[in-house]
């Protein structure tokens, strides 16, 4: 572990044409201590965070990217508190970056966290009002542009998915109390009014798995230097797939979770009726047991029986959260009221709907030749997976393809791979509406 305070190390001359990304916050507190600005630069030899204060900056840093991946830059010096986001500069030297209020209340922290074991620097700002985080590597550009799909080129919208830092209110940290209550999941966002515009357009409910303490599968191998947890990766595909049904204009989403936070399954589907969801599609990577070749994408809904093969059992209980300790008593609680009550017949009458809602996506994903060449059968399948109980809209959950595999993998953390797969499930959408309601006009992308 490396820890300084305050050093200050001589910024490198770079050249090359600049791409500046610049993330506004949404608020500034006059003469109070608050992050103004923060930007990236993806420059050909390094890649450059700046932070700029409304005062000179105090800050720690604290290196862990050896055993755990990231390093952490804490600004000592700001009361502002902010909720935890994460931005994906989508660049092959930095995966991801998480901002949020130190989790002692008082300061901003700042995770980076690099692909592969690169090694980083502070140093001035144009102002003592400014500070810059540079990680020194090579850019790789092929990483953004390479194709894996033959048959689909990939477009990959210029404007980055840049999520909003939402400041709160500023509350203390709260004494040590003297029993350590049980820590409470944040709850998922409320529900929000929809207009008569809005309510034109259909709603979709994106659920990325996992998150928090869930961390779903791991990649077979290490890449980059580095393994890869589903959590993370589903959350890149369904901010993708959000960016792309904001841009159109017969549909709106919402996620179920925007950061790296547990939800609990039944919160998710709560969160889906109370904004009065038309579809809800959830996003996970699969997994196999023990060591095999299996590979592909599979669509799941909702079956009243449970597994009836080893590799099913598996993948029940990693998708209910049973590997959590308390989660599947709670759970199994939820799913015997709907089952033995009024809510069954509902939940059937949906499962036909989401048993359509899976055919539309297969249909899409066939006109893509690596999702086509792995099928000889169309893989919709059933399980009873807690997030698909929804009795209200037609529900499915989408495997994308197999983190056991060691070849699949390297596909499933690329990101033209992720742009592809939200484009054939937007696409997949719209082709389940115009099948179910002839007043809905679709709109495909290609
Ligand atoms: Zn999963």
């Amino acid at each position: 572990m490396r820890i300084s305070r305050k050093h200050k190390i001589p910024c490198f001359v770079f050249c090359g044409i600049c791409a500046l990304c610049f993330l506004g916050l949404t608020s500034l507190r006059a003469f109070a201590e608050s992050l103004s600005n923060l930007r990236w630069e993806s420059l050909p030899q390094a890649f450059i965070f700046h932070v700029s204060a409304a005062t000179p900056i105090r800050y720690v840093t604290e290196d862990f990217i050896d055993k755990e991946g990231f390093c952490i830059v804490d600004i000592l010096n700001v009361t502002q508190t902010y909720e935890t986001r994460s931005i994906f500069p989508e660049d092959s030297r930095i995966y991801k970056i998480e901002i949020a209020t130190n989790p002692n209340g008082r300061g901003v922290r700042m995770k980076f966290f690099p692909r592969g074991n690169l090694s980083y620097c502070i140093a001035a700002g144009d102002s003592p009002k400014a500070m810059k985080i540079i990680f020194s590597a090579p850019h790789d550009s092929s990483e953004n542009i390479k194709t894996v799909i033959t048959d689909n080129p990939v477009k990959t919208p210029i404007t980055p998915v840049l999520p909003r830092l939402t400041p709160r209110a500023f509350t203390p940290p709260s004494p040590p109390s003297i029993s350590t209550p049980a820590p409470t999941p944040p709850p998922p966002a409320k529900p929000i009014y929809r207009d008569a515009e809005s309510k034109k357009r259909k709603l979709i409910i994106i659920d990325p798995g996992h998150g928090g303490k869930s961390l779903g599968a791991r990649t077979a191998k290490k890449i980059k230097g580095k393994h890869y947890w589903e959590k993370d990766l589903v959350l890149s595909y369904a901010q993708k797939l959000k960016y792309l049904i904001d841009k159109s204009p017969n549909l709106t989403a919402l996620m179920t979770r925007n950061s790296d936070v547990y939800v609990s399954l039944g919160d998710r589907v709560d969160f889906a009726q109370k904004n009065e969801g038309d579809y809800f599609v959830s996003i996970h990577l699969n997994d196999a047991p023990k060591p095999s070749s299996a590979r592909g994408i599979e669509f799941f809904h909702w079956a009243d029986t449970g597994a009836t093969s080893a590799a099913m059992r598996y993948l029940e209980s990693l998708e209910n959260d049973q590997v959590l300790p308390k989660v599947s008593s709670s759970q199994d609680e939820r799913l015997k009221k709907i089952l033995t009550g009024m809510l069954k017949d509902a939940l059937e009458e949906k499962k036909i709907l989401s048993t359509g809602a899976c055919e539309s996506m297969w249909q899409s994903f066939q006109k893509n030749s690596y999702h086509r060449t792995h099928h000889r059968t169309p893989p919709v399948k059933s399980a009873r997976f807690a997030v698909l109980a929804n009795y209200a809209m037609p529900a499915i959950l989408i495997e994308v393809g197999f983190m056991s595999n060691s070849k699949e993998c390297e596909y499933l953390i690329s990101d033209s791979f992720q742009w592809t797969t939200a484009r054939l499930i937007y696409n997949g959408i719209q082709h389940y509406f115009a099948q179910e309601d002839a007043n809905f006009s679709p709109n495909y992308l290609n």
